[in-house]
């Protein structure tokens, strides 16, 4: 994950480093350079444009430029940013609740969410020690519900009996309560996807929320489809107000454009990335890691 973008941003610094004195030309000149190693790795234009503004301002500073080392100080001052960028602070998962927890899993049909449900199933309860039910609540799809199932088995753990006969309204409800008579503390909800956004899958999503109030409701996003994903995580946050973002297939051969460009557009935190198609494949997201992997 972001091996060109990294390679291009350690071209330019390169050139930052090597030189011993830094003036406004070359700054300008360099952030050129990062400019368009961003637009080529798919950033979303209006996100790279603050980007290198903010970045500018900073290196134009006196104190950078008369320091020893301007070129170490100008890569500091991009590190410093693309970690603000990513998110700042690591965001873990709010699930302090009366009853159990509730987390909502929602996102477009095929971006990962019925496996990232088993993922986060299987790192509540090695991570946090917590006892989860999964839910299958996609009742248009009978393979949806049966997927969810055969990985409740792979991970010896309770999935809600869903049929494509009940409503999604029903089935969260009933989940819930089932939950808190059977004593596990946090239900994971696998919301009905489409392929593209739809105003009933928008209806049924706002009913879910208001009928059982989730802690955490997590879109999530597959990172292949860059600029895409970040538009649809964009609608999904306006109608539902996400709490946080998944960015999945971070494991195969995206630019980074999605995980660059998703928490400004939508202020909302990624929290988890998906790295693989195994269960274990699921990691929390510290933006401070990944600037330093993209900068490495
Ligand atoms: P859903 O329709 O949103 O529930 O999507 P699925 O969970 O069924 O996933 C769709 C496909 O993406 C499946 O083939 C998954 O194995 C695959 N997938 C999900 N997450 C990842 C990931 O992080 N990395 C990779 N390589 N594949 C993933």
């Amino acid at each position: 994950m972001f091996e060109s973008l990294s390679d291009r941003l350690n071209g330019v610094f390169k050139k930052f480093r090597g030189q011993g004195r830094l003036d406004e030309e070359n700054i300008r000149a360099g952030l050129r350079e990062v400019r368009l190693a961003l637009l080529e790795a798919d950033v979303n234009y209006k996100v790279v444009k603050d980007f290198v503004d903010r970045v500018r301002e900073r290196a134009m500073g006196q104190d950078v430029l008369k320091s020893l080392t301007p070129g170490q100080q100008v890569v500091k001052i991009v590190h410093d940013e693309l970690v603000e960028l990513l998110g700042g602070e690591q965001q873990d998962l709010e699930l302090r609740a009366k009853g159990p927890a509730v987390i909502m899993m929602v996102g477009l049909q095929g971006s990962g969410k019925t496996t990232t449900t088993g993922k986060l199933a299987l790192h509540l309860r090695k991570d946090r020690k917590m006892s989860p039910l999964m839910v299958p609540a996609d009742v248009y799809r009978p393979a949806a519900i049966q997927q969810l199932t055969s990985l409740g088995k792979q991970l010896d753990m309770p999935v809600f009996a869903s049929s494509t006969e009940m409503n999604p309204v029903d089935i969260a409800k009933n989940a819930v309560a089932q939950a808190e008579a059977e004593g596990q503390d946090v239900v994971i909800l696998d919301t009905a996807g489409r392929l593209h956004i739809d105003e009933h899958l928008m209806e049924e999503l706002a009913n879910i929320k208001a009928a059982v109030s989730p802690n955490e409701i997590l879109f999530v996003a597959d990172a292949m489809t860059g600029q895409d994903a970040v538009n649809v995580a964009d609608r999904f946050n306006d109608l539902l107000d996400v709490s946080g973002i998944v960015l999945t297939k971070m494991d195969g051969d995206a630019r980074g454009g999605a995980a660059l460009s998703i928490k400004s557009v939508t202020d909302k935190p990624i929290k988890f990335v998906g790295v693989g198609e195994k269960l274990s494949e699921l990691e929390i997201f510290h933006p401070d890691r990944i600037a330093g992997r993209i900068l490495g």
